[in-house]
């Protein structure tokens, strides 16, 4: 019993609530893809990955091509062995995001049935450290925000509990960037954590520069300061400043964090469960991290990374950027500074099955 014996995927446009643009793209719409399986004891489980615009289609192509033909009467139990197997059939295209973001939606269905079966929530199946973690907020620090909107929006931040907000950094001069990330410092004061992040915009050397002109404004850590394949170049970043080094998005592979953590190259680590390939890699990624004393805080999809946070020892910050209110009929609590852990059985996203319905687009 347990067998999967119907697999299902799907699109799903959800238009973007607020504008975001950071320093080398803009957030056009998310392409959602749902996957659901459902099991002879009759269970189903929902997954989802996504995309900020593209290749949405690429992906349910090689989900309902490759992955999920695979899938079927596989035991929905034994997760590592289906994980295995849709990896062993697309490595002409992995490492890569397609396969990766069909991956991740497989895995979370999968998941979703292990904690539905188990009758237990996400953050105690992949873990239980605790039931609730402190959040950050982004959504207010876009990089069109003029500087007095970014410190209205700390502001308010802090008052909602927030312990930290994220600036997005890349304007054309370094003194543009500091001035900003000054002013937010000067009225939020020294009690709340400012984050900056570059989205992988500047050299090796103009990083360190930018770096050293945020130190005196302790920020808690310089995100994607650089392409993410450059290692050596977030290596020599980090031998440079006090500020943490922080990666992981745009990674894909396990090996890949590896290779930040074996080089000292990375301070924070920031997995996309979506684009890893699941909660499988994702808590792989989390454990190596411990290893080596670095903390996760991971990246966008506050819905599903509550629980993987609150889940493990060194989850330390949620990032805050709500996405799935046009499909949730219930939001993620923030309450005295801490998100909380859905705490009925599943990954506890509560989908609007006619809301995603009505947004359907293949
Ligand atoms: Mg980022």
């Amino acid at each position: 019993m347990a067998n999967v014996i119907r697999a299902s995927a799907y699109l799903v446009d959800i238009e973007v609530e607020t504008v975001r643009t950071d320093a080398s793209q803009a957030f056009l719409k998310q392409e959602t893809l749902f996957v659901e399986l459902t099991t002879d004891d009759g269970l189903t489980g929902t997954g989802y990955a996504y995309t900020i615009g593209t290749g949405g289609r690429a992906v349910l192509s090689m989900l309902r091509e490759h992955l999920l033909p695979s899938l079927t009467g596989h035991d929905s139990r034994a997760i590592e062995g289906a994980w295995r197997t849709m990896y062993d059939g697309t490595r002409a295209t992995m490492v890569g995001p397609i396969t990766a973001l069909g991956l991740a939606a497989v895995d979370l269905a999968l998941w979703d049935l292990r904690c539905l079966r188990a009758g237990e929530p996400l953050w105690r199946v992949a873990g239980g450290h605790r039931p609730a973690v402190p959040a950050y907020d982004t959504e207010r620090g876009w990089l069109q925000l003029a500087e007095g909107e970014l410190v209205a929006g700390a502001l308010q931040a802090r008052e909602q509990g927030f312990s930290g907000v994220k600036i997005k950094i890349g304007k054309p001069t370094a003194g543009e960037d500091a001035a900003r990330i000054g002013a937010v410092r000067d009225a939020v004061g020294p009690g709340m954590e400012i984050m900056v992040d570059a989205n992988q915009a500047f050299t090796p050397a103009e990083a360190v520069r930018r770096a050293a002109r945020l130190e005196p404004f302790d920020v808690g850590w310089f995100e994607e300061p650089l392409p993410a394949d450059d290692v050596a170049g977030h290596e020599r970043l980090a031998a440079s400043t006090a500020i943490p080094v922080a990666v992981g998005e745009s990674m894909y592979s396990l090996a890949h964090f590896r290779e930040y953590l074996q080089r000292g190259a990375a301070g924070i680590v920031q997995p996309d469960v979506s684009r890893i390939g699941g909660i499988t890699p994702w808590l792989k990624v989390a454990h190596l991290a411990e290893a080596f004393g670095v903390d996760v805080c991971p990246h966008f999809l506050m819905e599903i990374h509550v629980s993987l946070t609150a889940a493990v020892p060194n989850g330390r910050l949620v990032e805050y950027i709500p996405q799935l209110r046009a499909v949730t009929t219930r939001q993620l609590t923030i309450a005295d500074g801490f998100a909380h852990a859905p705490r009925e059985p599943g990954l506890g996203i509560s989908w609007d099955r006619d809301a995603i319905d009505d947004r359907r687009v293949a």
